[in-house]
């Protein structure tokens, strides 16, 4: 079966890269690696449906990710400055071509079409070397109480800085949303299922709140590891150590162990797990999940591969 990785769109996209890497797929042969992306993150805007988690891992695949870290590679701005010209104040930025990936989208959906077709015929025109998967085909969205107010997931990122204290987190639609029948065939025939160095609460939370998720992570015969998102004590990248906060949990591997509970059966990380987290109800220290210590940092290419072969081969000694 498959390599399944739960992702969103910066930890989780760069090792997206190092598993097609690792495991040799390619656009012509990529069912063997299943990315499950989050779309809690989803914003209707300027017509379009922006998809950021999976459009992030998939410019990151067909490595066609621009430097400053989200959009395409040398994609141009001409809609956004003309919507300022006519004095629109544009608090989110989209590039040319990511808008019309975003507004043919729009038209799809509106005529019908499932989100997952959408997604997918978008992975095969830019080539990418994995079957990318929204999590889900019905809306959930990520609402945020921060700074003493509610925001919509993307304002709060963008207008409020993704600056904590957080003080709640919901994921509007979620009970009445399902995982997909594909995500659920990947899951159950999965060789060995990843979670991404992702934000626990943000970019996996929906995931795994998705009813059913859990289950059917817990009844897979794959093996589930998780890629910890803290390097060197710190978050890299976002508003983790806020969420964390608010979960009650340390900003290490083992508040992160302990958000994915008894899904996980392993962990890679940096850092000894302290305090030891188990996957059992009653958390016993004889029950703390095994760990394998790696080089956490994805800098390049080379570290990609090197993380995600790692993780691989962990998981396979726990299959
Ligand atoms: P978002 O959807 O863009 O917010 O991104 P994710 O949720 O997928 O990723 C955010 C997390 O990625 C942060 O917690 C970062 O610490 C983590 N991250 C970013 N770069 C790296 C890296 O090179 N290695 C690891 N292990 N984590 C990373
Ligand atoms: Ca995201």
């Amino acid at each position: 079966g498959p390599v399944v990785l739960l992702a969103g769109g910066t930890g989780g996209a760069k090792l997206a890269a190092g598993l097609a890497g690792a495991l040799g797929t390619t656009a012509d042969a990529p069912d063997e690696l299943v990315v499950v992306a989050n779309t809690g993150d989803d914003v209707e805007l300027y017509g379009a449906h922006v998809s950021p988690d999976p459009d992030l891992i998939a410019f990151h695949l067909a490595e066609r990710i621009d430097a400053r870290g989200w959009g395409l590679d040398g994609d141009t701005f001409h809609v956004m400055d003309g919507l300022r010209e006519l004095g629109v104040e544009v608090w989110f930025n989209l590039g040319d071509r990511d808008l019309a990936y975003g507004i043919e989208r729009a038209r799809r959906l509106a005529a019908g079409d499932r989100l997952t077709d959408a997604i997918g015929d978008l992975a095969r025109a830019l080539r990418v070397p994995a079957r990318v998967l929204p999590m889900s085909d019905e809306p959930v969205r990520s609402r945020v109480r921060a700074q003493g107010r509610a925001w919509e997931f993307q304002e709060f990122m963008i207008v409020g800085r993704g600056a904590g204290p957080v003080e709640g987190l919901e994921f509007r639609g979620v009970e009445d949303a399902r995982p997909t029948p594909e995500v659920l065939d990947a899951i159950a025939a999965a060789r060995a299922i990843v979670i991404g160095p992702s934000n626990p609460l943000l970019s996996i939370g929906p995931i795994l709140a998705l009813p059913g998720m859990r289950e059917a992570l817990r009844a897979t015969a794959a093996p589930v590891v998780a890629v910890s998102p803290i390097v060197g004590g710190a978050v890299l990248k976002g508003p983790t150590a806020a969420f964390l906060e608010w979960a009650g949990q340390p900003v290490s591997a083992a508040g992160v162990t302990a958000l994915y509970g008894d899904v996980l059966d392993g962990i890679v990380c940096d850092e000894p797990l302290d305090p030891p987290v188990g996957g059992s109800p009653d958390g016993s220290p004889e029950a703390a999940i095994p760990v394998h210590t790696a080089d956490l940092l994805m800098s390049d290419g080379a570290d990609r591969r090197r993380l995600a072969g790692e993780t691989l081969a962990f998981a396979a000694v726990l299959a």
